[in-house]
């Protein structure tokens, strides 16, 4: 098997056995990157240079004999969104274009800590706000496995640059789906954490009361290493959660005895594409065969879901976006009249359609006449959705259900309708809604060969446990082992 077909757990390991070296792992990273980036578009920056001088000190380290982090030498791929001091951070969009962070994200301080390899920025759609990676203002990012099909948003840089194995491991966020989503489009594990489990100090904002850093690995074992490592209370994030994060690999191996798996009736709905249904089923289907007792279960409001979502979300990106004013930094329109025509002009320039329609959402959901009627209302729901969320859970340890109603959908076919591209969502917002963490990984192939995922969504704070049933499944099967022909095995 080739350095870049082993997964991100295994790379892990030889990298602590010293059977391969940080610098020859991040060197063919860097070779897949140059071989096949200019075909997939999943890194807006690379710098080759730090890659491997931070290579060479994780191994200098080693070889002194000092003590390393638990990433120590593997690569990590970060989407343009998490501030790191000095780097571009762009957010996909025109607007923060020239901005170099003064300051590193506690995410990014974490991943130096650990000792990874931060190996470049990856491409995303503009604020975070897409499915499919084509709302960047500066580049569209191919499916690794085909290229005329979207590789799902909004971290779809992250989940392409894993799926091609440029890298073995990344960083995204996760507001309504864009972690899950995109691993499922690209076949590669994506999980959004508990909210509040990862530190967003240095995460740009799109809406806060549902975004969360999370991890992307080419595994379980390598995803549940990075999550660790991202994990833990910040004191600079008053959402963050004041409590030990559990060992996450310590029994990462031991299958869970007793396990009940919920299957959720409302999800099951027309316009679910069949290969994805078959493929979930046949995925339940192993569960069953481990041991597991699979029960019905009942989300009475899930199909509030959508309309909740894309009422609080742009409702808070329409507050959290009124920073870019031109005046504190970032992009500024060059001709003007006034102070107010040049918040205009700026605004007008710096942003791509989905954000302004996001914005005007927003405004309009929050305007005094109409805040009632859709804001409040929509916080009623989500409490509603929640409730439900925890009434499953007496019930049953996770929920599992596809991660996204298709396989990836082709580069354009969505973009010009924005409701079909919502809809994309309808399985994985539940969990930004309700804060409760969720895992998508790789579980079938399309007839037209295009990766399909799992979604498994546990009770809050129960990462440890919801890993351990993904790598049980992991065991149990082979998709996550299979890779697209861009990469030579
Ligand atoms: N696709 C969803 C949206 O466009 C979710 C995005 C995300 O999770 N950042 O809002």
């Amino acid at each position: 098997m080739s350095i870049l077909s082993t997964g991100a757990g295994e790379l892990l390991a030889q990298l602590n056995r010293g059977e391969i070296t940080s610098v020859e792992l991040t060197q063919a990273c860097l070779n897949q990157i140059s071989q096949n980036d200019m075909n997939v578009g999943a890194f807006l920056h690379i710098d080759q240079d730090y890659a491997l001088e931070q290579a060479k000190a994780v191994d200098n380290k080693r070889a002194a004999g000092e003590s390393v982090g638990p990433l120590a030498g593997i690569p990590v791929a970060v989407k343009d969104v998490v501030c790191h001091k000095g780097q571009p951070c762009t957010c996909g969009s025109k607007y923060l274009k020239d901005f170099i962070p003064p300051y590193s994200a506690t995410s990014i301080e974490k991943l130096q800590a650990a000792d990874a390899v931060l190996l470049g920025r990856t491409n995303m759609d503009e604020f975070a706000m897409g499915s499919s990676t084509e709302n960047s203002a500066f580049q569209k990012t191919h499916n690794p496995w085909k290229q005329d099909y979207a590789p799902g948003g909004s971290s779809g840089g992250s989940a392409a640059a894993v799926g091609s194995r440029m890298a073995p491991l990344a960083v995204g966020s996760d507001t309504g789906g864009s972690i899950r989503q995109p691993a499922s489009f690209c076949g590669v594990v994506g999980m959004k954490p508990t909210y509040g489990r990862v530190s967003r100090y240095g995460l740009v904002a799109f809406a806060s009361s549902l975004d969360q850093i999370g991890p992307f690995g080419t595994d379980v074992t390598g995803t549940a290493a990075l999550l660790q490592a991202l994990s833990g209370h910040d004191p600079l994030d008053s959402t963050s959660i004041n409590k030990p994060t559990p060992d996450l690999l310590a029994d990462l191996n031991q299958p869970l005895e007793g396990l009940k798996i919920g299957v959720v009736k409302e999800f099951q709905a027309d316009g679910i594409d069949e290969d994805v249904i078959s493929a979930t089923d046949e995925a339940i289907n192993v569960y069953r065969s481990l041991g597991a007792e699979i029960k019905d279960v009942s989300l009475p409001h899930a199909r509030y879901g959508v309309a909740t979502y894309y009422i609080i979300a742009p409702a808070e990106a329409s507050s959290n976006l009124s920073r870019y004013d031109g005046i504190h930094y970032g992009h500024r329109a060059e001709e003007f009249k006034d102070l107010t025509d040049m918040y205009r002009q700026t605004r007008e320039e710096g942003f791509g359609p989905e954000v302004k329609r996001r914005i005007m959402m927003g405004t309009y959901t929050l305007s005094a006449g109409y805040i009632d009627a859709y804001y409040v209302k929509a916080l009623k729901v989500r409490r509603l959705i929640r409730n439900d969320y925890d009434d499953a859970f007496q019930e049953v340890d996770f929920i599992a259900s596809p991660a996204c109603p298709t396989p990836a959908f082709k580069i354009g076919e969505l973009i010009n309708d924005p409701l079909a591209m919502y809809l994309s969502d309808m399985f994985t917002l539940g969990a930004n809604l309700a804060g409760i963490p969720g895992i998508s990984i790789p579980a079938g192939m399309s007839s037209e060969g295009l990766p399909i995922g799992l979604q498994l969504l546990g009770p809050p704070l129960e990462e440890a446990r919801l890993l351990r049933a993904a790598r049980m499944f992991e065991q149990a099967t082979d998709w996550h082992q299979k890779v697209p022909e861009l990469v030579a095995q």
